[in-house]
């Protein structure tokens, strides 16, 4: 087991829980950053990474990869310890008020404050039921495009009907060999507009609609795809050469362990107190998607205000007897 010590645990390593480790460095509040992903960047890296996102304010227009990246960069000088790869499990106080966290992996981490940004709670693609996808997932069977170059003169076999399937249908096929669609009936649930654009390439030759099928099995070595088996509704199986497979079936979003940490809660958000925003439990934070309260807008700006909030309310636990005054980032520069 690790046993660590910080100020402040920040649960979750999306958007908002990193411009968290900023708001609290600029105020003297250390650290520690965990989630259940294997990288940082919430929904943005794990969903939409080579979307451009619009709202950013002053960002007219950027990837959410790069915005991600940029967030990394801001808040790097505060030094911030990441645990990857594992899920906040259980929260306890100790008699003095300070907390212990506890991760799957056995990580420990006593701290001051807690700021639970954890979106939607731990999330995962919802998985193809298929034997010995295990052997092919993060190797040739991905849930989400992390970089698109690596399909290039590949065939990619996308699953679902949705807008990410189609989306990266589109996307994929300019630069994939061959792209084939799988999905269950000849409607997308998607902007009709790339419906029409995913047709309109099916007929060019770009992409082969793969319609009315389902998956129903994988063939390959070592983690290595050769074949993708879909059948119809007759039991007709097909073999579709492939080298990767983009299943796109939605995200199974679940609070898991944050539903026991005896926070008060409305339909699956966490109610906090948005002049503040902490909790029902002193020194527990929400900020982000997770954090409810009237006429919550679930945007990555509204993330970003709430972290700046919720550290100035943090600033009190983590130093008690110093008095604070308010200074611009341009007046204090960054010091770490
Ligand atoms: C396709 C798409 C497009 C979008 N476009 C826009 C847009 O244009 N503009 C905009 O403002 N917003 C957009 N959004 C919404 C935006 O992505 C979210 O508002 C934002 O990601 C919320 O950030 P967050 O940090 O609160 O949570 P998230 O990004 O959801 O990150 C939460 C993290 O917490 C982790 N976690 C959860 N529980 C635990 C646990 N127990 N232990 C450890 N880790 C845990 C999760 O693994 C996750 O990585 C879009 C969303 C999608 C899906």
């Amino acid at each position: 087991m690790t046993i660590h010590n910080t100020d402040l645990v920040i649960v979750g390593a999306g958007p908002a829980g990193l411009f968290s480790v900023f708001e609290a460095g600029m105020l003297k509040i250390k650290s520690h950053v965990i989630d259940t992903l294997e990288i940082i960047g919430g929904q943005c890296l794990a969903l939409y990474p080579e979307k451009p996102i619009y709202d950013i304010p002053a960002h007219p227009k950027i990837l959410a990869s790069e915005l991600i990246e940029m967030l990394e960069v801001q808040a790097a000088p505060f030094h911030p310890i990441y645990h990857l790869n594992q899920c906040v499990e259980k929260i306890s106080r100790n008699s003095d008020g300070t907390f212990v966290v506890e991760t799957s992996k056995n990580t420990k981490i006593n701290c001051k404050a807690i700021v639970v940004a954890a979106g939607c709670g731990a999330f995962g693609p919802n998985r193809p039921p298929l034997a010995g996808l295990e052997e092919f997932e993060g190797k040739s069977v991905f849930y989400a495009v992390r970089n698109k170059a690596e399909f290039a003169g590949k065939n990619v076999v996308i699953a679902g009907g949705g807008d990410s399937a189609v989306d990266w249908a589109i996307g994929l096929s300019e630069i994939a060999k061959k792209i084939y669609v799988v999905h269950r009936r000849d409607k997308f649930r998607c902007a009709p507009e790339s419906a029409d654009k995913m047709k309109k390439l099916a007929e060019n030759g770009k992409i082969e609609l793969v319609i009315p099928f389902q998956l129903d099995g994988l063939e390959g070595n070592g983690g290595k795809l050769s074949h993708v088996m879909v059948k119809d509704f007759d039991g007709n199986i097909k073999k579709l050469s492939a080298d990767y497979l983009l299943p796109f079936f939605g995200l199974a979003m679940e609070l898991g362990p944050i539903a026991n940490w005896g926070l008060n809660l409305e339909k699956n958000h966490i109610a906090v107190d948005p002049t503040t925003m902490q909790t029902s439990e002193k020194g527990i934070y929400a900020i982000g998607d997770i954090a409810t309260y009237k006429n919550k807008l679930k945007l990555i700006l509204t993330g970003f205000a709430e972290a700046a909030t919720a550290a100035h309310d943090i600033y009190k636990i983590v130093h008690p007897n110093q008095i604070f005054h308010f200074e611009y980032s341009t007046s204090k520069g960054i010091t770490s």
